[in-house]
């Protein structure tokens, strides 16, 4: 039984009001990969990278259990690679570039040994080729979950509406749940999207914490508090790690158990906008998370005496 995780591998740079990176290892299946690894030894991962992409972040990824049998490594080409510029605010950001290369002519292929796949992320990605893996698999997955963002909006809505019909869960940020139904309100917005195909949607509001909606049902998590926000590149990748991690290793996907992945995932995503890209993700321990979960437990702790 495993996670398959799908979505890019890739070089960004990234400029905020407070610092500018060079060219650093990022990209959706990254973070998310490094994200869901802390809570499962079974992460097998779908992307493509050029020649260009160090073999050794692909090797620090192995070591951790990472299976990598379904990354292609297009020698002769470049990585995919995105550029974004974060506002004052370190919530909202414009893409400066988004350069497909290996992505352009990509068709994944899931691997024999990916066929156990019980829990999908189809991380952020050509709606396309995540449709593409759902139909390579010869099972339905006990849960699929799909990342997109605006850039898929505005490029393969088609596809992206196909796909959809096809997903439990859907993790957007705020600006794309209004951009994708059409609405003001998140909860008018989310009333649209359910009825899109996900039965479950979480929406996620960077420093102001994410919700999560099934039915008539909500539940709203925090985002922690942080006096630092360094570079916030690839929360919600790695929030999307956490989320689905956590459901992976629980095995539980009722909306009670995802109440509790999404703690998690906001973890996660509180330590990975602390440095420039997967730094601090390289340097978590099992105590750290655990640290930072229960401060979450404590933040929102409250005891009140209705008359
Ligand atoms: P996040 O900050 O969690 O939304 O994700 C940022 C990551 O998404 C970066 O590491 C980028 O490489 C990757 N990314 C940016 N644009 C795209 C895109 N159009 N498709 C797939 N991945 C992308």
């Amino acid at each position: 039984m495993s996670l398959v995780v799908v979505g890019t591998m890739a070089f960004d740079a990234i400029e905020t009001p407070f610092g500018k990176s060079d060219k650093i290892v990022g990209g959706a299946a990254t973070y998310i990969a490094w994200s869901a690894s802390n809570f499962t030894n079974s992460v097998k991962q779908i992307s493509v990278v050029g020649g260009d992409f160090p073999k050794k972040e692909l090797k620090l990824l192995e070591a951790r259990g990472v299976i990598l049998d379904g990354v292609e490594i297009k020698e002769k080409e470049k990585s995919f690679f995105w550029s974004g510029r974060y506002h004052l605010d370190m919530n909202t950001r414009d893409t400066l570039d988004t350069q497909l290369n290996v992505l352009a002519n990509f068709t994944p292929v899931v691997p024999e040994l990916y066929q156990d796949c019980e829990f999908l992320m189809l991380g952020n990605l050509v709606p396309a080729l995540q449709l593409s893996v759902i139909e390579q698999l010869k099972n339905r997955p006990k849960l699929v979950v799909l990342d997109t963002m605006n850039f898929w909006m505005e490029t393969a809505m088609g596809d992206l509406e196909k796909v959809l019909k096809k997903v439990d869960v859907l993790l957007i940020n705020d600006s794309e749940a209004r951009q994708l139904s059409g609405q003001y309100s998140l909860v008018a917005a989310a009333k649209t999207i359910l009825e899109m195909g996900p039965k479950y949607l979480v929406i996620k509001k960077g420093e102001h914490g994410a919700l999560l909606f099934h039915e008539e049902k909500v539940f709203f998590a925090p985002a922690l508090p942080l006096e630092m926000v360094f570079d916030p590149t690839g929360a919600g990748d790695t929030f999307a790690g956490g989320f689905i991690g956590y459901l992976a290793k629980t095995k539980d996907i009722s909306f009670e158990n995802m109440k509790s992945a999404i703690i998690v995932g906001s973890a996660l995503a509180s330590f990975c906008v602390e440095k420039f890209g997967t730094t601090r993700l390289k340097e978590l321990s099992k105590a750290d998370i655990d640290d930072r979960i229960q401060q979450f437990k404590e933040l929102t702790k409250f005891e009140i005496e209705l008359e």
